[in-house]
């Protein structure tokens, strides 16, 4: 990859990280090079979510920022779990949000609406984008069954007493199962733990669950009012807006077993596709070393975080972009507080570069751009590498606040400007706003802008028509007009 032909040579270059094979692979979407279709599991919302589910989000965010600066048409699909999510893995456990109706003593859909809300507000500070398109499985309630009812005349899914499973065994006998967690088939099977005794298998899992008469969160389908299970809204609505094969899968990696591989068996098991090509699993935030959960009581709130010190809300962004997606990173306090200074570094020299006007022509660089520039690029193409990314951005602050960045040609400045901000703000996602003036800075502003009028009134008196359109031209631009009455 050479600058020269930056442009063409960023896009063919980008490696990602491919769950599927364990291996760092060369980007190439399916269609045609230039559209990319991914889907990422969105949250139940049942629940506030904590700083570790915004890790994930946060991570895909700039996945999807950096494909659509690659210049892809990109088509991200995020859903909503509002139905089928049950409180532990096997399957009688309670649906999460009903269980959460009960305990808040309102609707299901009361439940979904509030946090669902709750995410929306919660992404938008964090300055993340929205999908293209978020469905929720209540939504596609008629698109499960279709898919449930494939599966059946596969022969790959049997109901029993009003409720649907999918047959493991029988699905193992055509495919293989546990090609993304590596789950020897045998040891699962081997498991001896009680289950459900309609199951033919302790490992199959649960397509469509029949509703007992109180529960609300029910639809009429084939084999009895009932709802879906949890993993086939995913391989739903994925396959339905992305098609059969599409380009990347995301989620935690706690997301990895069971739910992907679930969701892998029904779409090889309904359509005798590939499904997805790049499966792409974050890593956990973790808090004293743990999984943060809220299960656990193990979480924070952004609020804990954020608003408690008065801070930006970049500043979790930042702190958690300096570290790998796949990796995990523990939360404490001073590293956070670390962070802000290092995002603060970069604000200020931000400001810096983008107001310095260099009338040189002459290139006299002692800083190579188009070298740093490639690097920049360099690391993002490296599966995400934005640790390696920040560390060049602090390079150029170094620079930017030396003395020699004034000795910087016109045309350099212009390119070092220009990719800065698309780093720091198109990719990263950063949002920065200066504090507000000070009361007795606000007062001065007053009393000087109150000056310039009274002398463009002079000046007026004297007919000094150049001088009194100058003032009024001037203040116009930062958005004072003046009315003038006639003085004579
Ligand atoms: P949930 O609503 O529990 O399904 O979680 C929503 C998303 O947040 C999923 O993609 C999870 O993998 C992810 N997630 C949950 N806990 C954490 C954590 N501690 N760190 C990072 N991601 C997480
Ligand atoms: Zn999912």
């Amino acid at each position: 990859m050479k600058y020269k032909n930056l442009t063409n040579d960023i896009q063919n270059h980008l490696k990602i990280y491919n769950s599927l094979t364990g291996k760092k692979e060369f980007f190439k979407p399916i269609h045609n090079n230039k559209y990319v279709g991914i889907y990422v599991c969105g949250p139940t919302v049942y629940n506030y979510l904590h700083i570790g589910n915004c890790r994930t989000f946060i991570s895909f965010d700039i996945v999807y920022r950096y494909l659509k600066h690659l210049g892809y048409k990109v088509r991200y699909v995020r859903n909503i779990t509002d139905v089928g999510h049950l409180e532990n893995e096997k399957d009688n456990g309670e649906d999460k949000i009903c269980k959460k109706s009960r305990i808040e003593g309102i609707e299901p859909m009361e439940i979904v609406q509030k946090y669902t809300i709750h995410f929306h507000k919660l992404l938008n500070i964090l300055n993340i984008l929205p999908p293209n398109i978020e469905p929720t499985a209540t939504g596609h309630i008629i698109e499960q069954i279709d898919i449930i009812k494939k599966l059946i005349s596969n022969k790959l899914a049997y109901e029993i007493n009003g409720s649907v499973y999918f047959d493991l065994n029988q699905y193992c006998k055509l495919y293989s199962y546990g090609i993304l967690s590596k789950n020897k088939i045998k040891k699962l099977f081997n498991q001896k733990i009680s289950f459900s005794e309609e199951k033919r298998s302790y490992q199959d899992f649960s397509l469509w669950k029949r509703a007992h008469y109180n529960h609300i969160m029910k639809w009429n389908s084939p084999w009895g009012e009932g709802f879906p299970g949890w993993h086939i809204e995913c391989t739903t609505m994925s396959t339905k807006y992305l098609g059969e094969y599409f380009d990347i899968h995301g989620g935690g990696i706690d997301l990895k077993f069971p739910h992907h591989e679930c969701e892998i068996a029904q779409a090889i098991g309904a359509y005798n596709n590939n499904f997805v090509r790049y499966w792409m699993h974050t890593n956990m935030l973790t808090l004293n070393g743990k999984k943060m959960s809220k299960s656990t009581n193990n979480f924070l709130y952004l609020d804990d975080v954020i608003n408690k010190f008065k801070l930006s809300p970049s500043i979790l962004r930042f702190f958690i972009l300096k570290t790998h997606y796949r990796n995990i990173l523990n939360f404490s306090y001073e590293d956070f507080l670390n962070a802000k200074k290092g995002f603060y570094k970069i604000m200020k020299s931000i400001n810096i570069l983008n107001n310095i006007n260099s009338e040189i022509t002459k290139e006299n660089n002692i800083f190579n751009v188009k070298n740093w520039i490639y690097d920049c690029y360099k690391s993002i193409n490296d599966d995400f590498n934005i640790p390696l990314l920040i560390t060049h951005l602090f390079k150029a602050t170094h620079f930017i606040n030396s003395f020699y960045i004034k000795n910087m040609d016109k045309y350099h400045i212009f390119l070092f400007k220009k990719y800065m901000n698309y780093f720091v703000f198109d990719i990263l996602g950063l949002q920065y706003k200066e504090k507000n003036t000070s009361k007795e800075d606000s007062d001065k502003l007053k009393k000087l802008i109150k000056k310039l009028i009274e002398i463009r009134i002079e000046a007026r008196k004297q007919k000094n028509w150049i001088l009194s359109d100058r003032i009024r031209k001037e203040l116009y631009s930062i958005g004072i007009s003046l009315n003038d009455e006639k003085l004579f």
